[in-house]
């Protein structure tokens, strides 16, 4: 079981002004940002899971584990307890939209099993932040929640060994996290140890960042949000309170430069065939932050809060409109924004004569 870069989907690899740490703040011990490329070692597994839950395109997983599949197969069991298994070894894996869905798909509330991991663990730490980040949207609608099973929580961050043929928390020790964890030990001394994965960009690749897509744990969202009524009414949340969604405002310093719309991995942001406007679908927003970060002029703002009443219908909203002109000198098109009717080429080219001349005092 190792962690998996899909380069493609990375939004670092999208444009080299993406900021984005979601992986390496989640797992920081095992993976690092090098040369703009989220890096990690070749044997990095399931110590990185909750990486794989945090990366809001889907980039990153572990060979062998499927999210959907999990999360069809435990709706199939009828069960309402999340616990680390062998489909899914470690609940860090789980993203909040992950954790959102289940709760929503299931009548009752959703409890999770979380005894056989150490308090002080990262992965730990992820998965009470993203139930509470769960529990905070749930309460802004409804009593329904996710419960957490902690009664034995551990405090010792190595595992202590146990009789054979224990407990019921034994059996999810040896099976779970902690398990996998002694396994990959042993895996790993048979390994080379600091070798570095190697997350280059191949010509299938390229053409692959161009692509827009939805990840798969977004389409979950949408399929049970058709069938809740909890987000029918307008209730609005803070948006450093919701991590995987956003709401956008774009302001009149935007210059049409193109990069956001071209850019985001999802098609939240789009344009028509003239480049004449910027619409946005906020149900199909990443929240990765592609746009903020490659705005020159900071134009494109996040709103300060988001509306859950937006939660599972689509729309597009138009952010602003541009006035397209055909430019008075070499006859392409343009964004205007007043003035002599010249694109920002002719503009320059009009200015660098301009400026020879006058350097070299020949007056028309
Ligand atoms: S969280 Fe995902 S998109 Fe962001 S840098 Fe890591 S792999 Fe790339
Ligand atoms: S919002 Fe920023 S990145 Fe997007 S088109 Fe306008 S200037 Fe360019
Ligand atoms: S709108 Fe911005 S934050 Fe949302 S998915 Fe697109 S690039 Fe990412």
């Amino acid at each position: 079981m190792r962690l998996e870069l899909d380069v493609a989907k990375c939004v670092r690899a999208k444009s080299k002004l993406s900021l984005c740490t979601c992986c390496a703040e989640a797992s920081p011990e095992h993976i690092s940002i090098v040369e703009n490329i989220p890096t990690f070692k070749n044997q990095t597994g399931i110590e990185a899971a909750a990486a794989v839950g945090a990366c809001p395109c889907e980039a990153l997983g572990l060979s062998g584990i499927v999210l959907s599949r999990f999360f069809f197969d435990f709706l199939d069991a009828k069960s309402d307890t999340l616990v680390p298994s062998k489909e899914l070894p470690c609940l860090s894996l789980l993203s909040v939209e992950h954790l959102l869905s289940l709760v929503l798909a299931l009548e009752q509330n959703l409890k999770i099993n979380i005894e056989s991991y150490d308090r002080d663990s990262v992965q730990l730490q992820q998965i009470l932040k993203r139930v509470d980040e769960v529990n905070q949207i749930l309460g802004a609608v409804s009593a329904k929640k996710i419960e957490m099973i902690q009664e034995h929580l551990e405090d010792k961050s190595e595992p202590v060994d146990k009789d054979e043929g224990g407990s019921r928390r034994d059996f999810l020790t040896n099976l779970s996290l902690k398990g996998a964890l002694k396994q990959k030990k042993r895996f790993e001394e048979s390994l080379e140890a600091d070798e570095l994965s190697q997350h280059l960009l191949e010509s299938d690749d390229i053409a692959k960042l161009k692509e827009q897509h939805i990840p798969e744990k977004r389409k979950i969202l949408f399929s049970v949000l058709k069938y809740s009524d909890l987000f029918k009414n307008s209730a609005a949340i803070k948006s450093e309170k919701i991590s995987f969604i956003s709401d956008k405002v774009v302001n009149d310093s935007c210059t049409n430069c193109q990069m956001c719309y071209r850019l985001c991995p999802s098609g939240a942001l789009s344009s028509d065939g003239r480049f004449s406007l910027i619409n946005f679908d906020a149900m199909l927003c990443l929240k990765c932050r592609l746009c903020h970060d490659v705005c020159e002029v900071d134009a494109i703002t996040m709103s300060p809060h988001f509306d859950l009443g937006e939660f599972g219908k689509h729309h597009q909203e138009t952010l602003i409109r541009f006035d397209i002109k055909r430019c008075d000198e070499c006859g392409n098109s343009f964004t205007y924004r007043g003035g002599e009717m010249l694109c920002p080429r002719c503009k320059v080219e009009e200015e660098e004569a301009a400026s020879l001349h006058e350097k070299s005092g020949i007056i028309f």
